[in-house]
């Protein structure tokens, strides 16, 4: 084999730091594949949700550990966007890409609370006692001001002393059937959170 000055030293120096790596055991032992790795979400339940954040209402995947029974605490592991969702087709920007950290934060509001007249202080109710809290105070306050004609005496039916915030993750059907209830009682002041 004819080499010149150049391919000698390269061909030497590879010789010599193969050599070196065997002698110092520094060489990778062979590997063998001992177990198939787990999928981290096969034994998770899947829940379609939609982006709480802004009006796009990008669809979402939710991946849970628990199996929904009663006593079995559920722990959100994981979320995706949803392919199957015709208005993101499984992408999410980056505020909906980080959403479980929102979910596990020790800031979210997960029950109702009510700071009651003259207090400083929140405190916590159960969802029954909320709602009828939030139906009894609708009604009186729609009774004591309800605007059913104005000074021309044209009927106008309007109720302007409680308004209404609508959710962004609501579906189009949800979203239809508040505006319904929303204006069908006479409140103008009526927003939705996706405008935040
Ligand atoms: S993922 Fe981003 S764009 Fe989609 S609804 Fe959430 S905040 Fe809006």
């Amino acid at each position: 084999m004819d080499l010149n000055r150049r391919q000698f030293f390269k061909a030497a120096g590879i010789g010599l730091a193969g050599a070196s790596i065997g002698a110092l055991g520094m060489a990778p032992a062979p590997a063998f594949a001992e177990q198939v790795r787990h999928f981290k979400l096969a034994h998770t339940r899947e829940t379609r949700n939609t982006c709480p954040y802004c009006s796009v209402g990008c669809g979402l995947i939710l991946y849970g550990q628990g199996d929904g029974a009663k006593n079995v605490a559920q722990n959100i592991i994981h979320i995706e966007g949803d392919a199957d969702h015709p208005v993101n087709r499984g992408t999410l920007c980056p505020k909906g890409a980080g959403l479980l950290d929102f979910i596990h934060s020790p800031n979210r509001l997960q029950y109702p609370q009510v700071r009651k007249p003259g207090s400083n202080e929140w405190t916590r109710i159960g969802w029954d006692e909320a709602l009828d809290r939030v139906a009894e105070l609708m009604k009186a306050d729609r009774d004591a001001h309800f605007i059913e004609k104005n000074e021309k005496g044209q009927t106008v039916n309007r109720w302007t002393t409680t308004g209404f915030l609508a959710a962004s993750a609501a579906s189009n059907e949800a979203g239809y059937l508040t505006h319904k209830v929303v204006r069908s009682l006479g409140m103008l002041g009526f927003d939705n959170q996706a405008r935040v």
